[in-house]
């Protein structure tokens, strides 16, 4: 390694994490080093693994791609391993090498650290989960969900879809992304997948002839579902799937636990059911909890240039960032250009004009609602912005995979015409 140039050590390698690490190289070129370490060797395409359930595709044959490649073209260095400590006033990373268990910790120096290492998801706290629910946010769970449907286990029961109780901090308190506005609490991680598994699977059952729509009922622990997509385009989903004969339960609080029965709300109410399909809370990863860095609940905390306000060599990305509600891959991505920026600026790379705009968040959200069809959602107004758009149809869907698509092409690069290129299409107009 050059010790003469900065040393930037992204810690996760998923979405917001190479991204990081790309934009960094793109505005710093070979002014800096960069080190990544992520546990996987592959970055993991999750947006789009509900679709290949429902299309009984095996998602680990096409949602995965090789980060070593994908790094080496950018002289990122990779290191597979398991982050285990940090400590901000020495400015060290800790991780052990997890090729093989049994490795012993190592220390990194850094002069700037991206945080980009997503939440847990917490499916061990719901009581019940591993006997009687089910998930698509993983290769693991979209398969045996896929079995559950296909393979002739599910017999056209009641289904549950809906998410876990999310506990946030603090750490976006007081934050003004548009003028007036803030990064409210929510009562949810991110409820795009209830909404695109709740149309999925109103199509699987009727094309796959086991049932009415009426058999699901969609349920969130909030006031109502997915409501950082825009009240008002959440009014129109709702109707439309009210029109479709499927149930509605706000308020439910949170999942108490999944029985044989069905499933157990903390609000006291239950429903039978034959097949739960949920989303959990997102915690912090343990080595960020108590952090100086982090928040009350152990998301990182930064103002809206990404960078922790006390620790400004600290940035934060993704889903691990407090700012990031609701937690979101395009809200992340927007984070990770804001992140190349500064550390350009911090360099003499960039000026002031290029380089300091703050977050300005904006949901970005293409559903698969099976059958060839997607909803496409693209809103900042629970941020306090005017943006509110919900178009529904195939040019949606289309966009959707073709995206995916680029963003493997491109091995990540998506570039901003690329979303200008989506919102041109599904709104004719950018
Ligand atoms: C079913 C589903 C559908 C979704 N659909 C969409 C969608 O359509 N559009 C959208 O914008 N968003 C969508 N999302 C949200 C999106 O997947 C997340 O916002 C996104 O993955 C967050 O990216 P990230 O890089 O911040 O975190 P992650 O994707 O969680 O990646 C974190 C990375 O850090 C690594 N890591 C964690 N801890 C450590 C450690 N201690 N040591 C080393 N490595 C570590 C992990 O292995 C992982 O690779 C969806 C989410 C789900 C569950």
């Amino acid at each position: 390694m050059d010790k003469k140039k900065p040393h930037v050590v992204v810690l996760g390698g998923n979405f917001a994490g190479l991204a990081s690490a790309q934009r960094i190289r793109e505005y710093c070129g070979d002014a800096v080093t960069i080190t990544l370490i992520e546990r996987r060797e592959y970055l993991l395409y999750v947006p789009n693994i509900p679709a290949d359930v429902m299309d009984n595709r095996d998602p680990g044959k096409h949602q995965v791609m090789p980060l070593r490649p994908v790094l080496d073209d950018d002289d990122i260095a990779f290191i597979q391993g398991e982050v285990c400590g940090l400590d901000v006033d020495a400015k060290t990373v800790s991780f052990v090498p997890n090729e093989r268990p049994g490795s012993e910790v190592e220390t990194l120096d850094y002069d700037y650290l991206v945080i980009a290492v997503g939440a847990k998801f917490a499916y061990d706290r719901i009581e019940g989960f591993a006997e009687h629910g089910h998930t698509v946010s993983d290769l693991y769970h979209g398969e045996r969900l896929r079995a559950f449907l296909f393979d002739g286990v599910y017999k056209g029961g009641p289904i549950a879809i809906g998410s876990a109780r999310f506990h946030q901090g603090d750490g976006a308190d007081g934050l003004e992304p548009y003028p007036g506005g803030s990064i409210p609490r929510a009562a949810a991680g991110c409820e795009g997948p209830v909404l695109e598994m709740t149309t999925a699977m109103a199509t699987y059952l009727q094309q796959q002839k086991i049932g009415e729509p009426s058999l699901i009922t969609t349920f969130t622990p909030g006031e109502m579902v997915a409501e950082d997509a825009g009240v008002n385009n959440i009014k129109a989903f709702l109707e439309m799937a009210s029109g479709m004969g499927i149930h509605y339960r706000n308020n439910v609080q949170d999942i108490k636990a999944l029985t044989p029965e069905g499933i157990e709300f903390a609000d006291g109410t239950q429903l039978e059911t034959e097949l739960n399909i949920v989303f959990p809370d997102y915690v912090a990863h343990d080595f960020l909890r108590g952090q100086p860095v982090c928040d009350s609940m152990g998301f990182v905390r930064t103002n809206l240039l990404m960078r922790n306000p006390e620790y400004p060599e600290v940035f934060a990305a993704g889903d691990c960032a407090a700012v990031t509600m609701p937690k979101q891959a395009a809200i992340g991505h927007q984070e990770t250009d804001i992140i190349g920026r500064q550390v350009a600026f911090d360099l003499g790379l960039l000026d002031d004009e290029e380089a300091n705009k703050p977050l300005q968040p904006m949901v970005f959200c293409i559903g698969d609602m099976g059958a060839g069809k997607a909803f496409y959602v693209r809103s900042n107004t629970w941020f306090g912005g005017d943006v509110e758009v919900l178009k529904i149809g195939r040019i949606p869907f289309m966009l959707k995979m073709q995206y995916r698509r680029m963003f493997f092409d491109l091995k990540g690069k998506v570039p901003d015409w690329g979303i200008g290129a989506a919102r041109l299409a599904a709104e004719g107009h950018v």
